[in-house]
């Protein structure tokens, strides 16, 4: 496995495996990679000739600066599992190298990047279209790979593959979770063990909720209602939307996704996790 910091040997790699009519998996990451990582970088390596893995912790992305500084990074450990899984190529290139200039690029897909995530974080689709865009130009991938549990990114990048005609697989993958059920993410980490417990909690309550037999409407309060009244929990939304276009819907039908986002204990620590409902 090879560790690329600059954008000029990520191209040469990827050149000779095109030359050669290797196909290429693509994951982007920001590291501090778990199995959920792992899911899909296992899904790339079966796939594909050669996966590249990004590991770049995409400022353009973050509304916060402390949430930014704050964000888990501990890129050895990344490459000793990334090995063990036989990845070929890792990217974790500096913010300088990802961007030389202030990148001026906007990625807008209303009304899809306009709800949910897009109406809380006004940047974060934007940044994340950045980093994807550059890392679609540089690699030129067969297939890319992404998680459920950032169900609303898929539908933006989806957008964005169809608006520029980039010639890819979106591939998406399923959430990965812990035995509790507690969605995987690099987050957890800033968790205390007692907050990990209580995040768990999250899940159990949009599992629940599949089997009320109640309205949308009163399904979306009552999931609100239920995570708020646990100590440490605050939900910042939940939305019960259509699986395709993210806007909301009203009454149950096929392809519809509830999408939650949670503030948990002291810190507090922003956790995001979804469930599909038919
Ligand atoms: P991140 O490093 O958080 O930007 O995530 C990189 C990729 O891994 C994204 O496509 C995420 O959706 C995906 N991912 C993160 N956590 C999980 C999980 N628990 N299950 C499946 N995919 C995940």
């Amino acid at each position: 496995m090879k560790t690329f910091d600059t954008v000029n040997a990520l191209r040469e790699a990827v050149i000779a495996a095109h030359a050669k009519g290797q196909t290429i998996g693509l994951v982007p990451t920001m590291g501090a990679l778990h199995a959920g990582h792992a899911s899909l970088v296992r899904r790339s390596v079966s796939e594909n000739d050669v996966t590249v893995v990004s590991v770049f912790v995409n400022p353009t992305q973050f509304n916060n600066p402390t949430d930014l500084e704050t964000y888990p990074r501990d890129l050895e450990a990344d490459k000793r599992l990334l090995e063990s899984l036989g990845v070929q190529y890792v990217f974790a290139p500096t913010v300088e190298e990802a961007y030389p200039e202030p990148d001026i690029r906007q990625f807008s897909y209303p009304p899809i990047d306009t709800v949910m995530e897009g109406a809380r974080r006004p940047c974060h689709f934007r940044g994340g279209g950045q980093v994807v865009g550059e890392l679609v130009m540089w690699c030129v991938p067969t297939r890319a790979y992404f998680g459920e549990k950032d169900f609303q990114q898929i539908a933006v990048v989806r957008a964005m593959v169809r608006d520029l005609g980039f010639d890819l697989e979106l591939v998406p993958c399923p959430i990965q979770r812990e035995e509790s059920g507690l969605a995987l993410s690099s987050r957890n980490a800033l968790l205390t063990a007692e907050e990990r417990q209580i995040a768990v909690k999250i899940s159990r309550v949009l599992q629940e909720s599949k089997t009320w037999g109640i309205g949308v409407e009163e399904t979306q309060q009552r999931v609100v209602n239920e995570i708020n009244k646990i100590d440490q929990l605050e939900v910042e939304y939940y939305e019960i939307v259509d699986g395709t276009t993210l806007q909301p819907v009203t009454e149950w039908r096929e392809d519809v996704v509830g999408c939650i986002t949670v503030y948990c204990g002291q810190r507090p620590v922003r956790l995001i996790d979804n469930v599909r409902y038919a």
